[in-house]
């Protein structure tokens, strides 16, 4: 079969013949990949970002295949250790043992993709597998994030999307379809300011000139300045979540952020969330903008986000 690999850490990734991986016991299966969407995420793992990555290594974790039986599927990803008790309620990508498919062990940059256990295949019925493959990864993250966030979100309440880019952007749908709560956005960018509008955001400005107090902003930037936008619109016992990855910190501290607020970090996405979010992907209208680009592009695909040239998530076809 085809696989991009990643031979060394700073390097381009490699087109290599490689043979189509064997399952083994009654939990593995192979699946031949349909459709593999780019991640932020693979840049860094390219870059040596996370210390555990091995190489040679299969980037590649939005992953959407067809099983052997011919059943479409959307793969979860973030796999742990399978029965610590993280795992054991589904919550995977928080494992302390966890061996991610495409950061850890080999993932979806190739024609056909072993896959640790069962449990970890979702049924995407009629959906598009293109279209599907970015849910396991850009669609969950914001997903589970708005699933934390809904006990604070009634009638009346209001929410700031902080970064209005991809994940914002299905933030913002999340929030108008689960929750009565007022949408915000708030982005440097004119036109993201503009997209997060026609995605249903009640108003858009930048960060600096957005007002609180608001009962939860979600970061899905995670700078230093983000962060502190994130401290001062927070209401008493309101929630902040931090979903991006940019690397800021603020203080913590009683006095320094306002009292009882809830600053919590939201990670990925659970079985149960993958699950709840592919039904929802089915029945609502969820828009997102994808290009496609062949398996053999890995490369030129990386080049555009690392750019930041990209026109929404890349999917790579095998
Ligand atoms: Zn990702
Ligand atoms: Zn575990």
């Amino acid at each position: 079969m085809r696989a991009v690999v990643l031979r060394e850490f700073h390097a381009p990734l490699e087109l290599e013949e490689r043979a189509i991986p064997e399952a083994t016991g009654d939990e593995e299966t192979v699946v031949k990949v349909l459709a593999c969407g780019v991640c932020h995420s693979d840049l860094h793992v390219a870059e040596h970002y996370f210390s555990s990555s091995p190489v040679p290594l299969v980037l590649g974790h939005e992953v959407a295949a067809e099983t052997s039986e011919g059943e479409r599927v959307l793969v979860y990803t973030p796999w742990g250790c399978g029965d610590c008790v993280y795992c054991r309620r589904g919550e995977e990508m928080i494992c302390p043992s966890s061996s991610e498919a495409g950061m850890l062990t080999d993932g979806g940059y190739a024609e056909y993709m072993l896959v640790r256990r069962r449990r970890y295949l979702f049924p995407i019925g009629d959906l598009d597998p293109v279209q599907a493959a970015p849910l396991g990864c850009g669609g969950v993250t914001p997903f589970r994030a708005v699933k934390h966030a809904l006990p604070w979100l009634g009638k009346g309440k209001a929410a700031v999307v902080l970064g209005a880019g991809g994940l914002g952007q299905f933030g913002i749908q999340y929030l108008r379809l689960l929750s009565d709560a007022t949408v915000v956005a708030g982005d440097p960018s004119p036109q993201k300011q503009a997209r997060a509008l026609e995605l249903g955001a009640e108003s858009a400005a930048h960060p600096d000139e957005l007002e609180g107090p608001v009962d939860v902003v979600l970061d899905f930037v995670g700078s230093e300045e983000t962060l502190a936008t994130s401290a001062r619109l927070v209401d008493r016992g309101g929630l902040v979540e931090v979903i991006g990855l940019f690397g800021g910190t603020i203080p913590f501290g009683l006095g320094s952020v306002p009292h009882e607020a809830h600053f919590m970090s939201s990670i990925w996405g659970s079985l149960g969330d993958v699950g709840e979010l592919v039904e929802l992907a089915r029945r609502e209208d969820l828009r997102y903008t994808i290009e496609t680009m062949p398996l053999e592009q890995a490369n030129e695909a990386h080049d555009l986000l690392r750019r930041g040239e990209a026109k929404g998530r890349i999917v790579l076809i095998p």
